[in-house]
């Protein structure tokens, strides 16, 4: 593994202040996209400034490249130079009158020569592509331009890790696209990315790995579908799911066979909601069987248990699920069983309904009421007597009586 950044154990206390991190270790592989993740004061910004020795940690260290970092002057030029630091707001980061004066400052400051500097800020600017910008002063600019040159003057440095600092923050949904769009290219040339956010949206499809962070300490570290997908733990950090991952997990609950794996972009959510419906319109829908244990049914129960002993079951109502107790049958589906055994059939998979007598018709209604509406047939048969198969005919249209 190609560890680019390292923390061990790392603390620091602000002078007559609180303790903004407190005793926090992960690693960064080179070429990841990080998304550190947290409320404002979890300790975001406090964490990124240590990456460039701009902030020394009060206990524990910090590694680069593997190397214990060293804080005097010439190390943390070396450092500087190939750890990049993108302030939240870039008029703090940008100090030159014109915009090629700012990005030149870098380069020049590391001693190039008037070619390379020339080369390097005429490169940085078509990076975040601001080309013909040079002359311009950059208070004339607007949030996301100035945010580029920003960016252009460290990338001038061409370092090897970018930091960036809540980097969309302040900028509207088109400028917000935009910058983490070139935060992918920059990825995508080489660059490893870490960038602090509370928005969830942005880093959830966004990340390799996220690292969630509150009161200065690290809660949850992973690849996005799992750093995000404990509710608890996101209510930790005081976020909130991302929506797509919410969406799913609904939807999931509620007994759609999506594919388990959790969407990270829109694009995975409609290809499991595809997967989802080509699988259904693949396969026969199965059948829902109806035991209703005020009849004798033990004996067409066990036959049929030991035939199928997957067969999902539900139970509808206290006395079927006092039976299924009595017969030590486990149970799949406690509430919402109609629809939950509608959504297996739909799924190719046969079900079965324990209920009362009382409730036979209305499973008989729900499956009827809903093969009407969507065209699907789906078998409904009672254990023990025939079957019946509803194409749109609601239960009531049935004769008093009948079994099908
Ligand atoms: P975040 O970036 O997640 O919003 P910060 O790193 O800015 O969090 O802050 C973490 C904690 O450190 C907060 O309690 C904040 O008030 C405190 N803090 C940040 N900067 C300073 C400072 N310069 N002096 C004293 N306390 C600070």
């Amino acid at each position: 593994m190609d560890i680019i950044l390292e923390a061990r154990e790392i603390r620091y206390q602000y002078p007559r202040g609180p303790e903004a991190i407190s005793g926090i270790s992960f690693h960064v592989r080179r070429g990841e996209k990080i998304a550190l993740v947290g409320p404002n004061g979890a300790g975001k910004s406090t964490l990124m400034q240590m990456f460039n020795g701009m902030i020394r940690p009060s206990e524990g260290t910090i590694l680069y490249n593997n190397k214990v970092l060293q804080y005097d002057a010439q190390s943390l030029r070396g450092l500087r130079q190939r750890v990049g630091y993108v302030l939240q707001n870039p008029d703090r980061q940008i100090i030159a009158p014109t915009v090629w004066q700012d990005v030149a400052f870098g380069p020049a400051n590391l001693g190039c020569d008037e070619p390379a500097i020339r080369k390097a800020v005429a490169d940085a600017l078509r990076h975040v592509g601001l080309e013909g910008f040079d002359r311009r002063p950059p208070h004339q600019l607007s949030g996301g331009e100035k945010k580029r040159v920003a960016i252009a003057g460290v990338l001038a440095m061409d370092p090897e890790l970018l930091v960036f600092d809540e980097p969309t923050s302040g900028l509207d949904p088109a400028g917000s696209e935009d910058i983490m769009e070139l935060l992918d290219e920059l990825n995508h040339d080489g660059k490893t990315v870490i960038l602090s956010t509370h928005n969830v949206e942005l880093a959830y499809p966004w990340a390799d790995r996220a690292i969630l962070m509150v009161d200065g300490k690290i809660l949850r570290e992973d690849i996005p579908e799992k750093a995000f997908g404990n509710a608890e733990i996101v209510r930790k950090a005081h976020l909130s799911l991302p929506t797509l991952l919410e969406l799913h997990i609904e939807l999931i609950r509620r007994g759609f066979p999506l594919p388990g794996k959790k969407p990270q972009t829109i694009l995975d959510m409609v290809q499991g909601i595809e997967s989802m419906m080509e699988s259904r319109n693949r396969e026969e829908p199965g059948t829902v069987t109806i035991g209703n244990v005020d009849c004798e049914l033990l004996e067409a129960l066990m036959t049929l248990l030991s035939r199928s002993p997957d067969l999902p079951i539900g139970a509808m109502g206290t006395r079927a699920k006092q039976y299924a107790d009595t017969h030590k049958l486990r149970l799949n589906f406690t509430y919402g069983v109609i629809d939950k055994c509608i959504l297996k059939a739909l799924s190719g998979e046969d079900s079965l309904i324990l209920t009362t007598e009382r409730m036979v018709d209305r499973v008989h209604h729900r499956v009827g009421a809903y093969g009407e509406e969507s065209g699907t047939c789906i078998r409904v048969c009672e254990l023990g007597s025939g079957e019946s198969t509803y194409r749109g005919g609601p239960a009531e249209s049935r004769r008093p009586g009948e079994r099908l």
